[in-house]
């Protein structure tokens, strides 16, 4: 689905992705391994238009999307999470999700006058799909709970239920469960699990967690030094010995 050719990212004289190459596979759970600093989120950053390359390819489906802006592959079907902003904090749970799907009528003045039954169609549709991704991710008590009253986890899977409202085909997931206790982490994982065999989501997961990792993905990129070091199951990752060298730093 997703093919990085020799990519690279400088900033500066330092090379954050120094000739990185991988693909993930359409309709896997690829995780996403590395010691800090190895370049894992600027290589995230560069597939989903946030940062430029320095130089480097990235293929969707055989088309080059390089350089694409986040709009443009958010209509291809290509997502990251991102952590919730601020100004949407005390908005309700319910309402971030409707905020998603831009380009919705009702921008100007002479629009809403003019199409305010279509304006309440769209709104209802809006507010059905949100109840729907509440009960798939379990959390439609949360539903009128502010979205900044939740804790870590259940932000991450509000973020999750973002995707949900477009048609995402691959979803980008940085740190999913940094901060997030063992009982949400569970939820999310299944989350995950569920959308890509119920609805055919491909992830890309960065997580330092590797017993979360090692039930979730396969296969298993690791990246080193802006570089990729080894792929493979989660098993055969955790006994490469580059692998292990890399993370002690020996
Ligand atoms: P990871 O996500 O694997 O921990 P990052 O991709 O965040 O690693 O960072 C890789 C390296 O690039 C780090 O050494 C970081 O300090 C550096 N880096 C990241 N973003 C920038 C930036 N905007 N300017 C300068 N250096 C950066
Ligand atoms: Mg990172």
């Amino acid at each position: 689905m997703i093919r990085v050719e020799d990519l690279h990212r400088h900033f500066g004289g330092f090379r954050a992705v120094d000739g990185a190459s991988l693909t993930i596979e359409t309709g896997s759970i690829t995780g996403l391994i590395g010691p800090n600093g190895a370049g894992k989120s600027t290589l995230f950053n560069v597939i989903a238009g946030d940062l430029a390359p320095t130089s480097g390819r990235v293929i969707m489906d055989g088309e080059d999307i390089t350089g694409l802006p986040p709009h443009a592959l958010f209509h291809k079907g290509l997502l990251r999470t991102f952590q919730l902003a601020h100004e949407f904090a005390s908005m309700t749970v319910r309402e971030n999700l409707m905020m998603v799907p831009g380009g919705q009528t009702g921008e100007t003045i002479v629009n809403t006058f003019f199409r305010r039954g279509r304006i309440a169609r769209e709104e209802a549709e809006l507010a059905r799909k949100a109840d729907e991704v509440l009960d798939f991710l379990t959390i439609r008590h949360l539903t009128h709970e502010k979205a900044g009253n939740l804790s870590g986890g259940q932000k991450k899977l509000l973020e999750l239920g973002r995707t949900m409202m477009v048609d995402a085909k691959v979803v980008f997931l940085d740190e999913v469960g940094a901060g997030v206790n063992r009982t949400l982490l569970g939820t999310i994982a299944d989350a995950i699990t569920r959308l890509n065999r119920e609805r055919g989501y491909t992830f890309c997961v960065i997580e330092h967690d590797m017993d979360f990792i090692g039930k979730l993905c396969d296969p298993v990129i690791v990246m080193a030094e802006g570089k990729v070091l080894a792929q493979g199951s989660a098993s055969d990752i955790m006994q490469n010995e580059q692998v292990i060298e890399a993370y002690l730093g020996t």
